[in-house]
C-alpha cells in the first residue's frame, strides 16, 4: 500500500530540466533569466500588468502591505478561518488584524460583517480565497470603493480560480501568491506578488531590493530601508515549468474533486466546496463539512485514515481562537465549522486507486459509524 499524502508537487522531467540548466548555466548574466520568465508566464497566466517573484507569500504579503502604507496603529481586515500566514505580516507592521466571521457557504470573509467592522483606522481589507474558494469580489470590491479602503487579494490557494472571467488575484489593489511545496504550483518555497497599478508596483520593486529604486544609477545605494524577500532563479526554473503545465495541474485538482463530490455530494449533512454561477473553483483543497445528521467525530476519521496510510488534514482553526489573539466567539459560524470540517488529498500523482481507498474510508467512517 503507498502512503497517501494530502498534498505534494508534480515533478517531471520538463522540471527536472529545466532546474538541471538553472544550476549549470543561470549565473553571470543569466542570473535572472528563469525569474523574468516565471514573472512573464504568472502575468500572461494571470491578466495582470506586474508581476514580482518572491521568496513566500507572506513576504509578498508584507511589502505589499507595506507599500500601500500599513503603520503601527493601524487596523486589517480579514477573515477568521485563515491560515496564520495570511494575518502575520499585519503584525509585522504593528498594525492589528481584525478577524471577521465567514460566510456559512464559501468559508470565506462575510462582506457585510466586514463593512461593519471598519474604523477610521481601517486601511486595508484582504479577501483570501480559501481552498480555492472564491470571496464575494463584487460586494467586497463595492465597500471598498464606498470607504475608500484598498481590497487585497491573498490567492495563496486559488491558482485556477476564476471570478466571473477574471482570475482570483489580479482583481484587487493587488494580489499574492505562494509557490509552497503543498500548493498547486509549487517552487519548493516561493510566491509572487501581482498588480495593475504602476506606482505601487515601483514601490514594492524598490522595498523588494533592498530598498535600490530602480533608477537608482549609483551601486549599493539604498534609497530606504527595504526587505529582502527575493526569489532564487534555481526557484524560478522550477515554477516555468509549473506554469507551462498549469493547465494540467489544475485539471487535475479538479478532476480529483470531481471523483469526491460524485462519491459524497448527494449524502445528507455534507457540503463541499462551492463553485457559485459563472465561477470557476481550482478546488486546491477538496473539503467535507458534516453537518447534522452527523455528530462528527474527527479524530475517528483521522485515525481511520491513518489505519490506511493517508494523511489527513485538519480544517484551518478560527485565528482569534489562538492563544497569540483575543478570542472572537461572536464569529459563530467560524467557531462552529472548523471542528466539522476535513480536508481530502489531492495532488497530480494520485491515482483512481488512491481517491478510492480514500473514498471507501471515508464511507465506511459515514455507513458504520453512524
Ligand atoms: C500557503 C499560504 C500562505 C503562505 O504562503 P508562504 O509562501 O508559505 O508564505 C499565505 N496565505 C494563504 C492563504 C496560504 O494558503
Amino acid at each position: 500500500m503507498t502512503k497517501i499524502y494530502y498534498t505534494k508537487p508534480s515533478i517531471t522531467n520538463l522540471e527536472i530540466n529545466y532546474i538541471a540548466d538553472a544550476a549549470a548555466n543561470g549565473w553571470g548574466e543569466k542570473c535572472y533569466d528563469y525569474i523574468y520568465r516565471l514573472e512573464d508566464l504568472f502575468k500572461n497566466h494571470l491578466g495582470v500588468k506586474y508581476a514580482i517573484a518572491t521568496s513566500s507569500c507572506t513576504g509578498a504579503m508584507h511589502m505589499g502591505l507595506a507599500a500601500i502604507g500599513v503603520k503601527p496603529g493601524d487596523e486589517v481586515i480579514l477573515a477568521d478561518i485563515n491560515w496564520i500566514a495570511s494575518a502575520a505580516p499585519i503584525s509585522y507592521l504593528g498594525a492589528k488584524p481584525v478577524f471577521i466571521d465567514v460566510l456559512p457557504d464559501s468559508w470565506c470573509i462575510d462582506p457585510e460583517k466586514a463593512e461593519a467592522a471598519i474604523t477610521p483606522n481601517t486601511k486595508a481589507i484582504i479577501a483570501v480565497h480559501l481552498y480555492g474558494n472564491l470571496c464575494e469580489m463584487d460586494a467586497l470590491q463595492a465597500l471598498g470603493r464606498r470607504h475608500g479602503i484598498p481590497v487585497i487579494e491573498d490567492a495563496a490557494e486559488a491558482i485556477g480560480s476564476i471570478y466571473h472571467g477574471r482570475r482570483a488575484g489580479s482583481m484587487g489593489a493587488f494580489g499574492v501568491f505562494s509557490f509552497h511545496g503543498t500548493k498547486t504550483v509549487t517552487t519548493g518555497e516561493g510566491g509572487m506578488f501581482v498588480t495593475n497599478d504602476h506606482a505601487l508596483y515601483e514601490r514594492v520593486c524598490t522595498l523588494s531590493n533592498h530598498g535600490r529604486a530602480r533608477g537608482q544609477v549609483k551601486q549599493f545605494w539604498p534609497d530606504m530601508i527595504g526587505f529582502k524577500y527575493k526569489m532564487s532563479n534555481l526557484q524560478a526554473a522550477l515554477g516555468c515549468a509549473q506554469m507551462e503545465r498549469i493547465d494540467e495541474l489544475v485539471a487535475k485538482k479538479r478532476y480529483i474533486f470531481e471523483q469526491y463530490q460524485k462519491s459524497f455530494a448527494n449524502i445528507e449533512g455534507i457540503t463541499m466546496n462551492p463553485e457559485a454561477e459563472d465561477t470557476v473553483n481550482g478546488y486546491w483543497m477538496p473539503t467535507l463539512v458534516f453537518d447534522r445528521p452527523f455528530d462528527f467525530n474527527r479524530e475517528l476519521l483521522l485515525h481511520k485514515f491513518k489505519q490506511r496510510d493517508i494523511d489527513g488534514r485538519v480544517f484551518f482553526y478560527p485565528l482569534s481562537s489562538l492563544p497569540i489573539f483575543t478570542n472572537k466567539y461572536e464569529n459563530s459560524v467560524s467557531y462552529h465549522i472548523y471542528a466539522k470540517a476535513i480536508n481530502l488529498p489531492s495532488y497530480h500523482d494520485l491515482t483512481n486507486e488512491d481517491i478510492d481507498r480514500v473514498i471507501e474510508v471515508v464511507k465506511d467512517y459515514i455507513f458504520t459509524q453512524h
